[in-house]
């Protein structure tokens, strides 16, 4: 496959082992079911080339490997083929000098931006990280807890004794059979960072449970695969089933997908607010009833516009194109102290400027006193009848022996994200009245393109994003332009062999942009056995037309700014060369199963309500008809929220922190 897929020009023996070696580590990232469907697919490969001509798929030369694989490529196997075919591409362009061969050298450019920031910066960076552990109540009642906490850990055995020290974070492996406290947090993302850092605060014992491992700054490299293997949920490749999959991808590692996200802070427009405050029947989430809460949250997240010297060249021609079609066009804010623009913010952000929840509000957490324990899966939520008492979970990585623990707790706030708390929830047997938990999952399907120019653009020094076309905004389309390395452009390129090697050539010439759709279909989240979760998600035939569309006017701009061929990921598209290209693809009409849709928006399982039959929780998180449990996520949404999430996920969870202070 390695030998048919991955360009032929200097495939030497030791490439090739290098690229199986790099594919069999991810392959032991991915998911159970991941790993049956390649096998069965790779199999059934094998067997059936041998019978149709006597020898095994293995065995062929490339160019007639290849012929047997463009055949299947038509059938029912397509996509665990095209999973396999990616899989090997993406390890290919992982090998160093393969990076190395197409321009890409990004480890000495992050070390310098590492070195300046610090040299340059060393102020600001001091201030914020002060301002982190700086005392700054959420609201009088948070006050009043802290001095009643204090009050009582100094006098007998108070378990919020411990209040006084700094906590820590701790791995599994010294995680006791039972811990006791106030709250327990379930996840360590953007939810769960705020809640467990404005809980300690107010005085709460908090501890947070996390499932994937901590990482350090310190730690995060320039490798895709690496990080795939370490910071993603089953090597970031899962996908929705239906007609038209979509793949995602879910953060698992100390701070969640903050960790891994681009760093974009937006806060929901006041016409989504209004609608979901018609909607849920929550009327504060009107007329900037959020604001206060996204205010604070942007303060300890240093939220801003990117530092000019950041911005890329690929943003700069976006904006270009856009600037010649006379579509409008916004800078980001940005959640950063002085990004340098190393623009490796999905692997982990490698100098600290990125302001992730593992370097913001979970260092907030400790200074207060809460505990993190990392490795550590929550596989139930604890009820004695309609009250949470708990969680029950085990230590990660050694489930096939199952080390389990409990945490008991009088408050339980489940933050696992949009696809696992519902899962998790289902699991526990928690059943709100509406029947709504698991369902309305919204995920902003999207698709990107690869725009060449002739120009150098070295799209990968510079911030990850820097602006976004808001044109086509009341459409529900944004665009953006956000570059991917050397693998991920391969594997996202309809192309093999030596066509895939002569477009990578020109890497540095390319732009990689693409498309966010506000949705306004919606999936539906079922636990699957033991700990697993099934995503079904019917793609709207309008939301595939905005796709499409939206596809097509981010060719229009990139065409515009100066590229020649701009590849389009639609099964059977020809590359687009001009906006006649443009105009004559857009009077076709294009089928969400020939699309390559991904996205990393995953929101509304447990959507917030007044009315008890039409929401999982209440406006403030609250799980109906349940006590002691909240959530505190981004399945709170009561809708897609048509940008970037992080920032309205947090100021939720804020306003989820706030109430149980205030009930306390
Ligand atoms: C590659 C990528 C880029 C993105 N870019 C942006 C961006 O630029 N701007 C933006 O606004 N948004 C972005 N997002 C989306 C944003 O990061 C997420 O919407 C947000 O992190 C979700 O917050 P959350 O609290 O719902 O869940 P998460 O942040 O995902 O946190 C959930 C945590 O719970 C843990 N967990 C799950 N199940 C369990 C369990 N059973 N027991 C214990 N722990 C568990 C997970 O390991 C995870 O750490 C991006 C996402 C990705 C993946």
């Amino acid at each position: 496959m390695a030998r048919a897929v991955c360009p032929p020009d200097g495939l030497t023996t030791e490439l090739i082992e290098a690229t199986v070696d790099n594919a069999d580590a991810y392959v032991g990232a991915l998911g159970p079911t991941a790993r049956r469907a390649l096998l069965t697919v790779a199999q059934g490969l094998e067997r059936a080339t041998r019978l149709r001509s006597g020898i095994p798929f293995s065995a062929l030369d490339p160019a007639d490997a290849r012929v047997v694989l463009d055949r299947w490529r038509r059938g029912p196997m397509r996509p665990a083929l095209r999973l396999i075919r990616d899989i090997i591409v993406l390890a290919h362009y992982e090998v160093p000098e393969v990076r190395a061969a197409v321009g890409y050298l990004p480890d000495p450019f992050v070390a310098a931006k590492a070195a300046q920031r610090g040299e340059r910066w060393s102020a600001d960076i001091a201030t914020h990280r002060r301002l982190l552990v700086a005392p700054a109540p959420l609201s009088p009642s948070a006050s009043r807890l802290r001095v009643r906490a204090r009050e009582s850990a100094a006098t007998a055995e108070d378990p919020r004794s411990h209040q006084s020290r700094n906590g820590v974070i701790r791995p599994g492996a010294e995680m006791p059979s039972l811990v006791e406290c106030d709250v327990v947090v379930v996840g360590s993302g953007a939810g769960g960072g705020v809640v467990a850092a404005e809980l300690a605060e107010a005085g709460l014992s908090v501890v947070v449970l996390e499932e994937g491992e901590h990482h350090s700054t310190e730690s995060f490299t320039t490798s895709t695969l690496r990080a795939l293997q370490t910071l993603y949920r089953e090597g970031g490749a899962m996908t929705t089933l239906g007609r038209a999959p979509i793949g995602y991808a879910e953060g698992r590692c100390v701070g969640g997908g903050t960790v891994v996200n681009g760093g974009m802070a937006f806060r929901a427009s006041e016409s989504t607010l209004s609608r979901w405050a018609t909607t849920s029947g929550d009327r504060t989430l009107a007329g900037h009833g959020l604001d206060a809460h996204y205010e604070r949250v942007e303060r300890f997240l240093s939220v801003g516009l990117p530092d000019p010297g950041s911005i890329g060249r690929d943003q700069d021609l976006l904006r270009l194109g856009a600037e010649r079609l006379g579509w409008r066009v916004v800078d980001d804010r940005r959640n950063h102290v002085h990004c340098g623009g190393c623009n490796v913010c999905t692997w982990g952000c490698p100098t600290g400027a990125k302001q992730s929840t593992l370097v913001s509000y979970l260092p907030r957490a400790l200074a207060f006193g809460a505990t993190v324990w990392a490795g550590c899966r929550v596989d139930r939520v604890l009820m004695t009848g309609k009250q949470a008492v708990g969680v029950r979970g085990h230590v990660s990585g050694d489930a096939g022996r199952a080390r389990v623990f409990e945490a008991r707790a009088r408050h339980v706030v489940v933050c696992a994200g949009a696809i696992q708390t519902a899962a998790l929830l289902l699991r526990s047997g928690v059943q709100p009245p509406s029947g709504q938990l698991g369902r309305n999952l919204s995920v902003h399907p999207g698709a990107g393109v690869a725009a060449v120019f002739d120009e150098v653009v070295e799209g990968w020094k510079g911030a990850h994003q820097s602006l976004q076309v808001r044109e086509f905004e009341r459409d529900g389309i944004i665009l953006a332009a956000v570059n991917l390395p050397p693998s991920l452009v391969a594997r996202s390129l309809p192309l093999d062999g030596a066509p895939l090697g002569e477009t990578m050539t020109r890497y540095n010439q390319i732009v990689t942009a693409g498309v966010l759709v506000e949705d306004t279909g919606t999936g539906r989240v079922r636990a699957l056995g033991r700990s697993g979760a099934a995503v079904t998600y019917p793609v709207a035939p309008a939301d595939a037309g905005r796709v499409a569309s939206g596809l097509l006017r981010l060719s229009e701009a990139l065409l515009a700014a100066g590229a020649h061929t701009v590849h389009l990921p639609i099964r059977g598209q020809q590359p687009l060369q001009s906006r006649e290209d443009v105009r004559r693809a857009s009077a076709l009409r294009f089928r969400a199963p020939d699309m390559d849709l991904s996205t990393v928006h995953l929101m509304g399982t447990a959507r917030i309500g007044t009315d008890p039959l039409w929401a999982v929780c209440d406006p403030y998180g609250a799980v109906h008809d349940a006590r002691g449990l909240s959530v505190a996520d981004a399945s709170l949404f009561p809708g897609a929220v048509g940008v970037n999430p992080m920032l309205t996920i947090m100021a939720l969870a804020t306003r989820v922190a706030e109430r149980i202070i205030e009930t306390w």
